[in-house]
């Protein structure tokens, strides 16, 4: 049986997103900028997708901005807000230490250039505390940047009292939010969320496409600097059939959440359930404050990496963590920051589900993990005795 349990690395395109690309590339390939009708079809195509993406979040459509991705928008969000604060003597960063790391290392070089940065315990669940938010903010703060759900162990932070707390503090709030849209109802405004990252291939879109929310009145600095697209914020010929894909992904995401989040949080707790009783196992994250699709696990005494290949020759594509780490023989740093002691950080297992996976696809996770974990170890006692 062949199982892709890996859709917090990326997703599969739905049907949707493809047929409404497909115009864009075959037909209406024109350039945005250009003043013929067929460039002014491909501006009108952007201008609906820009206006379909800010009615799911909240917004208005020129608080949207196009990029190529997570990672982008959440460089330019921190980078702005950095370059905001520093023009008004603010060199003060919070964040938390179980970001991903288009945020922890951007905040890392600012950490360079002087700014100081305060990383929020994330504790042993894996949730930030708002009061602990609000103790860190200090009169030169410039910015709150924590995570709306974690890619490695799926916990949703509170971000509506953070928001709450940030707003009242006069301090900007951005959340890498590329885990939660599509999968979790977000409302920007609703939330007091200042600048909020997503990317389209986390939820059935394409890859290589993503959004930044800005709140109207917030400077953004452009990263990419050239031609006026963007309103002059992110400069480039914009990837017109992507980012009607990533529209139509999001829209029947939104549609069919309600559906899919009964369905797959059902399938989730089958998982568990069948994955705790492995002897040395520990569910990572909140059982409760928990992505629909997330399973995250650490055993003891082995190492993900071998775990994920075993099962890879299972049929099974599954990850010990972030992607971006997997290539590193590194405990995840998420793990890290929840206390777990290197032995249970080494040997992480996430299988991250969608709508299509099935309940006989969870029987055959359950079995084959549970046989792989011991034929792991086994071998491990089998190399001690030989070393003893
Ligand atoms: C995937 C991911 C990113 C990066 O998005 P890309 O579009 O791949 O650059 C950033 N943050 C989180 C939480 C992610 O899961």
């Amino acid at each position: 049986m062949n199982v892709y349990a890996d859709n917090a690395a990326t997703t599969k395109m739905c049907a949707a997103a493809i047929k409404e690309m497909l115009p864009y590339m075959m037909e209406t390939y024109g350039n945005p900028s250009s003043l013929h009708s067929e460039g002014q079809k491909a501006a009108m195509a952007l201008q609906d997708a820009r206006e379909r993406i800010a009615a799911r979040l909240g917004c208005q459509p020129d608080e949207i901005i196009f990029t190529s991705g997570g990672s982008e928008a959440d460089n330019q969000a921190v980078l702005s807000a950095a370059k905001f604060g520093m023009e008004h003597g603010k060199k003060h960063i919070i964040t938390t230490a179980f970001e991903h790391h288009a945020v922890l290392h951007t905040v890392e070089a600012l950490r360079a250039d002087g700014f100081e940065v305060t990383f929020l315990n994330v504790h042993s669940d894996g949730l930030v505390v708002p009061e602990e938010v609000k103790a860190a903010i200090r009169p030169d703060t410039c910015l709150v940047t924590v995570m709306y759900a974690n890619n490695e162990i799926g916990t949703i932070q509170p971000i509506f009292p953070i928001g709450q707390i940030c707003r009242e503090a006069g301090v900007l709030l951005h959340t890498d939010a590329v885990q939660a849209v599509g999968h979790l109802p977000i409302d920007v405004k609703l939330e007091n969320i200042d600048m909020l990252s997503l990317s389209a291939h986390k939820f059935h879109g394409p890859k290589g496409i993503g959004a930044l929310y800005v709140r109207r009145g917030i400077p953004l600095h452009p990263l990419i600097h050239g031609g006026a697209q963007e309103r002059g914020k992110r400069a480039g010929t914009e990837n017109v059939s992507a980012i009607m894909g990533m529209a139509a992904a999001l829209e029947e995401a939104c549609d069919s959440m309600n559906r899919t989040s009964v369905y797959l949080t059902e399938l989730r707790e089958r998982l568990i359930d069948g994955l705790s009783p492995i002897p040395s196992s520990m569910l990572n994250g909140s059982p409760l404050y928990r992505l629909p699709n997330n399973v995250n696990f650490s055993f003891a005494g082995i190492e993900g990496e071998s775990l994920v290949l075993l099962l890879d020759k299972l049929g099974i594509c599954a990850s010990t963590g972030s992607a971006c780490n997997s290539s590193s023989m590194m405990p995840s740093h998420v793990l890290l920051a929840l206390g777990r002691p290197p032995e249970l950080a080494y040997g992480s297992l996430r299988l991250t589900l969608c709508a299509e996976n099935t309940q006989a696809e969870i029987d055959y996770l359950i079995h084959a993990v549970s046989e792989a974990v011991a034929e792991l170890r086994h071998k491990l006692a089998g190399s001690t005795q030989i070393h003893l």
